[in-house]
C-alpha cells in the first residue's frame, strides 16, 4: 500500500515537472522584449540587396535543405562510426557559406524570429533570411565557403523540399550527372584508402544518395533512414511509458486495496462469528 502511494506521487511530481518545461519554453520571457519587425522585400531594402546581389550566387533555401539533408541522414552514421569528415570534403559544415548567419537564428516562437547579431525580431524566418542579405551580407565568408546548394542534385534536395513527388519525366543525362557528383563526394569525403570506418560510410553513402541516381525509378534515396524518424520513434515510446506506468501502477495499487479490504471483512466475519458461537 504504501510502496504503489510513493511510486504514484513520484509519477506525479515527474508529469508536473515536465508540464512546467514545457511551459517555460513555451513562453519564453523574451517575446514581449522587442517589438516584432517585418522587413519588406521593397523600399529601400530592395536597393541593397541589388547592389550585392551579383557577391553571392548561392540559394540561401536550397543550401539549408542540402545541410538538413546531411545531419538527418548523414551524420547519424557518422557519429555511430565516430568519424570526422576531411577538410577538402564538399560536405562539411564549414563549407556553406551561410553556417554561421544559420547559427545566429533563434527561433523563439512560431511567430517569432530573431538575428542572433543585432537581436531583431522577426515574424517569419523569410524576413530574417532577407534581413541577414540586406545587413549582414558582409559578415557571409565568401572567400572560403562554397556553396551547399549546388550539392542538391547529388543530396536529392527536391525530394526533401517537395514532399510530393512530382511525376516529371527523368532525365538520364541529369541522373548521370548527379550521380557522378554524388559519387565524387563520396570518394572524397569517404576515401577508399582510408580509415575502416571511411571504408564503410563510403558504401553506406553510395546505398544513401547515389544509387536512386537512375531513371529505373526502382531505388529510392535514403533507404538507411535518418535521424528524424528514429526521434519520433523514441519520443512515442517514451509518451507511452509515460502514459501507461502511472495507469498500471494505479491498477495495481487498486487491487491491493481491494485485497486488504477483504481480508479485512474476512477477519471480521470471523472474529463476529467466533464471539456469536458460544451463545
Ligand atoms: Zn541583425
Amino acid at each position: 500500500m504504501k510502496k504503489a502511494t510513493t511510486i504514484t506521487s513520484i509519477f506525479i511530481i515527474l508529469l508536473t515537472i515536465s508540464v512546467e518545461t514545457v511551459n517555460v519554453s513555451s513562453s519564453s520571457p523574451l517575446l514581449h522584449e522587442n517589438q516584432v519587425y517585418e522587413e519588406s522585400a521593397g523600399g529601400r531594402h530592395n536597393k541593397i540587396e541589388q547592389e550585392h546581389a551579383h557577391e553571392v550566387h548561392c540559394s540561401r533555401e536550397r543550401s539549408r535543405a542540402a545541410s538538413k539533408i546531411i545531419e538527418e541522414y548523414l551524420v547519424p552514421f557518422m557519429e555511430r562510426e565516430n568519424y570526422q569528415l576531411p577538410k577538402n570534403c564538399r560536405l562539411h559544415p564549414d563549407k556553406n557559406i551561410f553556417r554561421d548567419q544559420e547559427e545566429h537564428k533563434i527561433h523563439i516562437d512560431i511567430n517569432e524570429w530573431r538575428c542572433g547579431y543585432c537581436k531583431k525580431s522577426f515574424r517569419a524566418e523569410k524576413f530574417l533570411d532577407q534581413h541577414f542579405d540586406n545587413r549582414h551580407y558582409n559578415l557571409l565568408n565568401v572567400s572560403h565557403g562554397k556553396c551547399m546548394a549546388d550539392l542538391c542534385g547529388a543530396l536529392h534536395c527536391d525530394a526533401v523540399i517537395y514532399t510530393k513527388t512530382s511525376k516529371t519525366k527523368c532525365n538520364p543525362a541529369a541522373a548521370g550527372r548527379n550521380r557522378h557528383l554524388c559519387e565524387s563526394l563520396a570518394d572524397s569525403c569517404f576515401p577508399l584508402n582510408g580509415v575502416p570506418s571511411a571504408i564503410r560510410l563510403h558504401e553506406l553513402f553510395l546505398h544513401q544518395f547515389c544509387d536512386a541516381h537512375t531513371c529505373s525509378g526502382k531505388q529510392k534515396p535514403f533507404v538507411r533512414g535518418g535521424r528524424k524518424q528514429k526521434s519520433i520513434f523514441y519520443l512515442a515510446t517514451g509518451a507511452l511509458t509515460l502514459v501507461l506506468l502511472p495507469v498500471f501502477y494505479l491498477f495495481v495499487y487498486i487491487i491491493q486495496r481491494d485485497m486488504r479490504s477483504r481480508t479485512q471483512e474476512l477477519r471480521r466475519i470471523i472474529k463476529v462469528g467466533r464471539k456469536t458461537k458460544p451463545l
